[in-house]
């Protein structure tokens, strides 16, 4: 038995390291290397979450580690007091590469700090306080983000949360209109739903989000944490409805898979405040040259490397290799969806999606169910993933999905 796991256990998360047990995850990983994991074992496996959609250019990206190591030979973290030119870049090639007016970037650490900046910048701008947010959002976990997420089993036990939230259907965007009004500082919303089931809304829903942010005054947020930086065909997700947001929030791949990152990029009228009131919302860590000098490079490497073209065309390979895989088990995948990399196989019960995780990690996959609705297990590799590897990768989920089906019956009875 590893005794790092009885570390873990009784000095980090008791509850985590017996799910570690009872999944047979009890050896630690130890490298990584493009969308290959390895544990110390020596067991190899395809990671096809990307740790939670972090990994677009994969592990230990040699472009990113090389920047890494020279900036943290010259200084990594900031004294502060002097200004640091690597932030300067990165605020530059975001405001190169994110749609229309976006042109002033705050930085931090994470995407629920990148999300809690654009709430506050957007009270701020507005001098409001009402959010409009979806059902089933997944925003991140301290408080304003909790308060503007969809689900409610994350946000009881933390009430009471912000007030003057309200959540509509994703997807509906005559309900949207009509929550919108003259006290409403912004509108919240995932260009795709990510944690809660790789939602693709209907074409236009996003315009008419923007159309009634802008009939009522308010200001439209956009989530991009995890559909950012190629990974649905576009570099950014906002970019298939043509919509310009007033904020973005921005984080997971921003660093690259090497360092923790998060931005909110905003226009004039969201972020102007920060002429006059430059230290209204601040962060130690946020904005460090290690991050920025790391971010910087991670951008270059999405626009050379041309991810958004890579994650269309090896979406559409992979998304078809899976039809075709799972297609020969009749009743375990209901549907595909996603768009390029960004891929979720919806099963029609949560029983049904738990086993074929655990097929999954059986057949050397990292998979994982998608955090506010277990039914879909999220397939989104790295966006270097070669042709050969998601061909390998459609292989293991057909066996996986093999063995799922002697239980189906059982498995489809539970949940039914
Ligand atoms: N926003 C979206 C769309 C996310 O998917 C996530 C995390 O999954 C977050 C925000 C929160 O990011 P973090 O876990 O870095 O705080």
């Amino acid at each position: 038995m590893s005794l790092w796991l009885d570390d873990y256990e009784h000095h980090v998360n008791p509850g985590l390291a017996r799910l570690f047990r009872f999944m047979g995850l009890d050896r630690a990983e130890v490298h990584a290397h493009g969308v290959w994991v390895t544990t110390e074992d020596g067991e190899r496996y395809l990671d096809a979450s990307s740790g939670y959609g972090v990994m677009v250019h994969g592990y230990t990206h040699p472009r990113l580690v090389a920047v890494a190591h020279a900036q943290i030979d010259r200084m990594a973290l900031s004294s502060r007091v002097l200004p640091s030119s690597q932030a300067a870049e990165l605020g530059r090639l975001l405001a190169e590469v994110t749609p229309g007016d976006l042109s002033l970037t705050f930085f931090s650490n994470s995407g629920t700090e990148a999300v809690e900046a654009a709430l506050k910048f957007a009270r701020r701008a507005t001098g409001r306080a009402r959010f409009v947010a979806a059902e089933g959002a997944f925003h991140g976990k301290t408080f304003g983000s909790l308060s503007v997420s969809g689900r409610e089993a994350y946000r009881a036990p933390f009430r009471p949360l912000l007030p003057e939230v309200v959540h509509v259907p994703y997807g509906d965007a005559g309900a949207l209109a009509a929550a919108v009004n003259e006290a409403t500082a912004a509108v919240i919303l995932e260009p795709i739903q990510g944690e809660g089931g790789i939602v693709v809304p209907p074409a236009g829903y996003l315009a008419a989000a923007r159309a009634a942010c802008d009939a009522q005054g308010a200001l439209l947020i956009l989530d991009e944490v995890q559909t950012g930086m190629g990974r649905t065909g576009r570099m950014f997700a906002a970019e298939h409805d043509g919509v310009v947001p007033d904020l973005m929030c921005l984080a997971k791949a921003l660093g690259g898979g090497i360092v923790p990152l998060g931005a909110t990029v905003g226009n004039e009228r969201a972020m102007g405040f920060f002429a006059e009131d430059p230290l209204l919302h601040t962060s130690t860590f946020g904005g460090n040259p290690l991050a920025c000098a790391v971010g910087a490079q991670a951008v270059r490497v999405a626009v050379e490397e041309d991810f958004p073209g890579q994650a269309r065309r090896k979406g559409q390979r992979l998304r078809q290799g899976i039809e075709s895989a799972v297609g020969h088990v009749p009743g375990l995948v209901d549907e595909v969806r996603g768009r390029g990399l960004m891929l979720g196989l919806v099963t029609p019960a949560a029983g049904v999606g738990g086993a074929l995780m655990a097929e999954l990690l059986e057949a050397r996959v990292l998979a994982v169910y998608t955090l506010n609705n277990p039914r879909v297990i999220r397939i989104m590799p790295p966006v270097v993933i070669t042709d050969e590897e998601v061909d390998e990768l459609v292989e293991r989920i057909g066996r996986a999905a093999e063995q799922v089906a002697r239980s189906l019956p059982e498995l489809l009875a539970e949940g039914a």
